[in-house]
């Protein structure tokens, strides 16, 4: 039976880490605040957003909520953006996503200042990830970053397969493992023998979005495998891309799903937060 690598626990650890870094930072008269937009009602979107609140009070970052109506225009959502943007109090702004279709989801991640941008999708703090350079990272692969290390497993020099190529998910997952020197391959819907690339794999992060895609003809024997997929089956149970049951047994690390790379999320989005007030105190 593989190690399970506890994200629950490793998202405490971190949160807790966090908390005495805000402590710390209070004590020299810099306080934390994110800003949090949500648009319309959507269910699963109020489930995040109150996540992240209670995340945050958790911390000891103030988080200001802006609750819009779902037919809010481009205009008014972009005239908040611009105003959070000039406000020296707020540290990061996360607009929460999906928006409605009439709004311009694209348009309004670039308003976001990249210097509160903690979400990481602002295309100046992707191509400063690509480049080598500091800049906010998407908080999902950060995480699995944070996950693996804080597990003993190393990168460096390993074969790292990413399949799937999104840019808050694979692709920046695909340029973390590369700093960490680890050998990349990323795959996608058109990759050909996708278990053959796969099982070639030290390092497997499944993040396609299809329910127990990957049993354990794609895994190689002793590989560590990262499952980002999140669903619901019929049964009201949840699980990843990755069929746990068939895989566990094969595989040396593997992250469970609940309670694996989903928690870490939220742990990076606080980190960027902090990182974000600690420039307030450098420049
Ligand atoms: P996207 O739908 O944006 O991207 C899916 C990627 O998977 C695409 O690159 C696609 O390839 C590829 N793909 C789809 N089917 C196959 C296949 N059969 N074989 C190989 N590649 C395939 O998804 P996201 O990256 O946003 O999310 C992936 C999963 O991770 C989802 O289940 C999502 O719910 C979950 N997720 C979980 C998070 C968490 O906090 N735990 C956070 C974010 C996402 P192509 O580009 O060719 O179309």
């Amino acid at each position: 039976m593989a190690f399970i690598i506890d994200g629950k626990k490793i998202s405490a650890e971190i949160k807790e880490e966090l908390r005495e870094t805000v402590a710390a930072l209070k004590e020299k008269g810099v306080s934390v605040c994110l800003a949090v937009i949500q648009v319309g009602d959507d269910p699963a979107s109020s489930v995040y957003v109150g996540n992240k609140k209670k995340a945050c009070a958790f911390i000891g970052i103030e988080s200001r909520a802006f609750e819009l109506p779902a037919d809010i225009s481009q205009e008014e959502l972009m005239d908040l953006v611009g105003d959070l943007n000039a406000d020296p109090s707020v540290d990061g702004i996360l607009v929460q996503l999906p928006l409605p279709s009439h709004l311009n989801e694209k348009e309004v991640t670039r308003a976001i200042s990249p210097e509160k941008d903690v979400d990481g999708f602002h295309p100046q703090n992707v191509g400063a990830l690509s480049i080598g350079e500091e800049g906010f990272v998407s908080c999902t692969p950060a995480g699995i970053i944070q996950l693996l290390k804080r597990s003993g497993i190393e990168i460096e020099g390993k074969e790292c397969v990413v399949v799937g190529r999104s840019n808050i998910v694979g692709k920046p997952m695909a340029m973390l493992l590369l700093r960490e020197n680890g050998t990349v391959t990323v795959c996608h819907s058109r990759t050909k023998d996708l278990p053959k690339v796969c099982s070639r794999a030290d390092i497997l992060v499944a993040a396609i979005g299809k329910p127990r895609f990957f049993d354990d003809t794609y895994v190689k024997e002793g590989a560590a495998v990262i499952d980002v997929g999140i669903h619901r089956g019929d049964d009201g149970k949840l699980c990843g891309d990755v069929d746990f049951q068939k895989v566990k047994d094969k595989v040396s690390a593997i992250t469970p799903v609940p309670g694996g790379v989903g928690p870490m999320t939220i742990a990076m989005l606080m980190y960027n937060c902090v990182e974000a007030a600690k420039r307030k105190t450098t420049s």
